[in-house]
């Protein structure tokens, strides 16, 4: 009979939602579990195959968790504000909350049909004022200890989203994350997170959590500490002096011109008459460039002098000043001195426009290239000669302090978070701007600011929000006069930064989070989504929850302790996108195979971190798997009435094939909870399916047997494949359900042991040993045991060995001289 996958998997959904299994009581606190994905983003209505590799299998190893005792809680929300449906309001004229709402109907119903064990009454959705008010209450906080605040600043800008985007949505090559359009340079008045205090203890966290190594690399080089010094270079015939960080102290030396950066306030200061117009050229033609443009090792070097020289501390040498855009006002001091050999690019500098290199760390022989950035002794570096760079750093470091020409420094590469977003469906920002008092809070008591529903969406580049003028005219919280509110939104990253302390308690009024429940329940014990959220989502995050820690709201220092990030499924080797036209549509194998299926060959594809290749004839083999195993269960519907099998058999008594298959169905318990647990899903389900061809001697087997052997093969099917699972369960006479009442079988040791045989070994004829080996060892096994005996080497060493015979499962035969 073909497994009825369209009565059965509806008949356990309804099963579950009805006797709400999936709701965990939280304050059980004994054997929790916080297993987590990354909520999902509902700018379409469909789940696509990559939510399905997130959910699925993750939903599977929560399931396991909970068969094995575990107080499993995996809620599942979304992240319902951003771009897209905006976007999509512009084109259809479709209500940004309207067409969202839509979404997330339609994708709750998916998901419910996927059949996860989600605790739907922990449902959360950002676009919600009962959530995007603590939003705002969590920004006033972060306002109130003056690490939100407002600056005129060159900010990235999409010119086709019509908003800025943080440096961390720009992507390298200089286009938009979101729709791939160069971004360019504005300057704009924005609102800005000061991530950066915390940036050591962003550095630092890193050893104390069980993330994988590539993603905590990526957040070391975002923030990029480097340690160095200040060096300050006087100005020739002025009283300006020029401060510089370097990571290269130790060259000092070897600085033959120093670099501004363009919109140095330096610049217009010092350069000189003769070269203004050529200077205001050069400024006029890098305008446009974003910093990740005018940073690109590819890109050739531009850049002008200003007729202006600064001395080298170091050897009181005049040396030209340039202006160059590499050179970036908002890395280090905005100047950089030139060290052309040993930097590479201000060797292709000092090329292009013939300026003097002068190397100050000897190359080894064999170099054959331009630049040296290796270890080495330094030469024409004066007091420094001979030092390699670590013991000349540090010297020059002390002699620059001696001096008072610099100090030792550690500079970042992270910068504030930019979170103003000019755009309508996100949280409005809770300030309000008034002529007399400046920035002026809302007050906490009348949060949330609530996001009007009528504003007009196409405002080519300015907020949406202006164009509602019964929420822009407000009275100033302060003075009572006449205010405008705060018209920007914010990014959406604030949103998902704390999601995870208010799914606990998403109906919680009190405050942003049920901060008992958080104590209890965070850090999430396990966390699970796409790597690209590396260096935004998984740093915001980190750097909220320490904020939330430091004003007491959460007891821990990290919000995630195990995170995990599920691999691609590619199409014939190719990714999958709408454009090539190779997208696979979940619910085109869901209908015919049913969603079990589909999950299973999702898992069944590859290892899960590194994901897989798609295939219309797998997914045909996995179905194959369920239908075999189904017939098992059919064929023995009901065994449990007429046999109850004992916890563990004496293997003795059994006959040889009882003994095969007791075997068998206890070596795979044992894989496949060790394989499950790492989220190995592909090893897992290949033991059972090992396990499946094993089952063919179950027909001469007594009823003890079968029944012991099934009940332990249902409840290693319901994880991976969960209403299969239940449904087998249940066929063999059980009346409950194992999520009701979760099961899990421990594994009888003696059934992991092969069988033995005893071998004789014997030296020119005479016994003289008896081991105990597994049946049908090899000669070469056999071998190392025979001669790490005692007894044996007593009589071949020191003689010459002649032959060995060896008969399989036998005897071992030595013949010496
Ligand atoms: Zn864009
Ligand atoms: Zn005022």
């Amino acid at each position: 009979m073909r497994y009825p996958f369209s009565e059965i998997e509806p008949k356990w959904q309804k099963y579950w939602e009805e006797t709400k299994v999936f709701k965990t009581d939280l304050n059980k606190t004994d054997n929790k579990l916080y297993c987590l994905v990354m909520f999902i983003y509902p700018s379409g209505a469909k789940l696509h195959c990559g939510h399905w590799y997130n959910y699925g299998p993750t939903d599977s190893w929560a399931r396991y968790k909970k068969l094995k005792g575990y107080n499993v809680f995996e809620p599942m929300g979304y992240d319902a504000f951003g771009l897209p449906a905006e976007n999509y309001a512009i084109k259809t004229g479709i209500h940004p909350y309207d067409s969202t709402m839509q979404n997330i109907k339609d994708i709750r119903e998916q998901l419910k049909k996927m059949g996860g064990m989600y605790d739907w009454d922990a449902e959360l959705m950002t676009c919600a004022p009962e959530y995007y008010k603590w939003n705002q209450w969590i920004f006033l906080q972060l306002f109130k200890k003056g690490l939100a605040y407002r600056k005129n600043a060159p900010v990235n800008w999409c010119p086709k989203d019509q908003t800025v985007l943080a440096n961390e949505q720009v992507l390298a090559d200089g286009t938009c994350e979101r729709c791939g359009t160069t971004v360019v340079q504005k300057n704009l008045t924005q609102w800005f997170l000061k991530i950066t205090d915390y940036v050591e203890e962003l550095l630092s966290g890193l050893d104390k959590i069980n993330w994988p190594e590539k993603t905590k690399l990526m957040q070391r080089n975002w923030i990029g500490k480097s340690v160095g010094a200040e060096i300050v270079f006087s100005v020739e015939g002025s009283d300006e002096k020029i401060k510089v960080f370097t990571t290269r102290p130790d060259t000092v030396f070897g600085v033959t011109y120093v670099v501004l950066a363009p919109e140095h306030p330096l610049v217009d200061k010092l350069t000189n008459t003769e070269n203004k117009n050529k200077v205001e050229a050069y400024l006029d033609s890098i305008k446009s460039l974003t910093e990740i443009e005018r940073t690109s090792t590819v890109k050739e070097k531009t850049g002008v002098p200003i007729g202006a020289n600064a001395i080298n501390p170091a050897n009181g040498k005049e040396i030209p000043i340039w202006i160059a855009d590499y050179a970036l006002l908002t890395y280090g001091t905005g100047c950089v001195m030139a060290v052309p050999g040993q930097d590479e690019r201000d060797w292709e500098f000092a090329t292009k426009f013939n300026l003097p290199i002068i190397r100050t760390v000897e190359p080894p022989k064999d170099f054959q290239g331009e630049a040296y950035l290796g270890d080495g002794p330094a030469i024409s570096s004066d007091f420094l000669n001979g030092l390699n760079v670590v013991d000349a750093k540090k010297k020059i470091i002390g002699w620059l302090e001696e001096n008072n020409h610099g100090t030792k420094k550690i500079n970042y590469r992270l910068r504030d978070w930019l979170i103003s977003r000019q755009r309508y469906w996100g949280t409005p920002i809770p300030i309000i701007h008034c002529p007399r008092c400046g920035e002026v809070p809302v007050d906490e008591k009348d949060l949330p600011v609530e996001l009007p529903y009528k504003v007009e969406f196409k405002s080519e580049g300015a907020s949406p929000l202006l164009s509602n003028e019964e929420f822009i005219n407000v009275k100033c919280p302060k003075c009572g006069g006449e205010g405008k509110r705060e018209a920007d939104t914010m990014d959406t990253f604030m949103d998902s930064s704390w999601y995870y302390l208010r799914y606990l308690d998403p109906k919680f009024d009190a405050a942003a989070f049920n901060q008992k429940l958080a104590d209890e329940w965070t850090p999430v014990d396990m966390y699970v989504g796409g790597a690209e959220h590396a260096t935004m989502h998984l740093l915001y995050a980190r750097f909220i929850h320490k904020f939330l820690r430091d004003i007491k709201l959460v007891n821990s220092d990290e919000p995630f302790s195990t995170l995990l990030h599920q691999g691609t499924i590619t199409n014939n080797g190719a990714k999958m996108s709408k454009s090539k036209g190779n997208v696979v549509n979940p619910d085109d194998f869901t209908s015919e195979f049913g969603a079990d299926v589909f999950r299973l060959y999702l898992m069944f594809m590859g290892p899960y971190e590194l994901g897989g290749d798609w295939s219309d004839k797998g997914i045909a083999g996995t179905d194959r798997f369920v239908q075999r195993s189904y017939d098992f269960f059919v064929r023995y519907k009901d065994i449990l009435k007429k046999a109850s099998p004992k916890e563990t058999y004496d293997i003795d008594s059994l006959s040889n094939e009882e003994k095969s298959v007791y075997k068998k169905i206890n070596q795979t318990i044992k894989k496949y909870d060790e394989e499950i647990n790492n989220f190995r899903f592909n090893t897992a389900i290949a033991s059972l399916m090992e396990l499946l061809n094993e089952l063919k001697y179950l027909k001469n087997c007594s009823d003890e047997i079968c029944a012991y052997t099934l009940k332990r093969f249902a409840v290693m099917l319901e994880p991976v494949a969960p209403h299969l699972g239940e449904e087998c369960w249940n066929l063999l006479g059980n009346e409950n359900s194992l999520m009701e009442q979760p099961v899990w079988f421990k594994v009888d040791p003696k059934g992991l042991l092969e069988d033995s045989v005893n071998i004789a070994v014997q030296i020119n004829g005479k016994l003289r040993a008896t081991l105990e080996l597994p049946m049908n060892s090899e000669q070469e096994t056999v071998k190392k045991s025979v001669f790490a005996e005692d007894k044996i080497l007593k009589h071949t060493q020191d003689k010459q060995i002649v032959k060995e015979i060896f008969v399989k499962n036998k005897i071992y035969n030595i013949v010496v001289k």
